[in-house]
């Protein structure tokens, strides 16, 4: 993909502060971190995104992000880290090459958890039969 800032860094063209790297996989901080020692985990191989990638994609990159998340941990002294990863634009994907963030928490570090809602009286099942229909 000629313009995709991910691939540019895989093939050394733009720089990065480079942590892991395999056959498959290649993981760097993340340039406006969350906290300091945010990484991308990401697959050599350019893909769009979650939806559209193979397992065989996504399961090494998987496994690396354990491994990552337990190095950052240490590391950076966290408490703990998030692996998450924002799937399309309206979820707050901005680059579209498949990535996952590790991201280091600490105790009290102020980052509010993502609000809750409710769901109304027998609501949960109609909504569980809805997505167990497309699966
Ligand atoms: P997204 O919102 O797509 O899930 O996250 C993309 C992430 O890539 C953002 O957190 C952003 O800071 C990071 N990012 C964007 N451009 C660069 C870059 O050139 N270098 C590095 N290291 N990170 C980048
Ligand atoms: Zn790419």
């Amino acid at each position: 993909m000629e313009n995709c800032i991910f691939c540019k860094i895989i093939k050394g063209e733009l720089p990065s502060a480079k942590i892991y790297e395999d056959e498959e996989t290649l993981a760097f901080l993340d340039i406006q971190p969350v906290q300091l020692g945010h990484a991308l985990v990401i697959p050599k191989k350019h893909s769009d995104n979650f939806s559209q990638s193979l397992s065989e994609v996504i399961n090494p990159l998987l496994h690396v992000c354990q491994k990552v998340g337990e190095a950052v941990k240490k590391g950076v002294a966290a408490d703990g880290y998030n692996v998450s990863m924002n799937n399309g634009e309206a979820a707050g994907q901005i680059v579209h090459h498949l990535h996952f963030h590790v991201i280091p928490r600490y105790f009290n570090d102020g980052l509010k958890p993502w609000p809750h809602k409710k769901y109304k009286e027998g609501e949960i099942a109609s909504v569980a039969a809805k997505i167990t229909r497309e699966l």
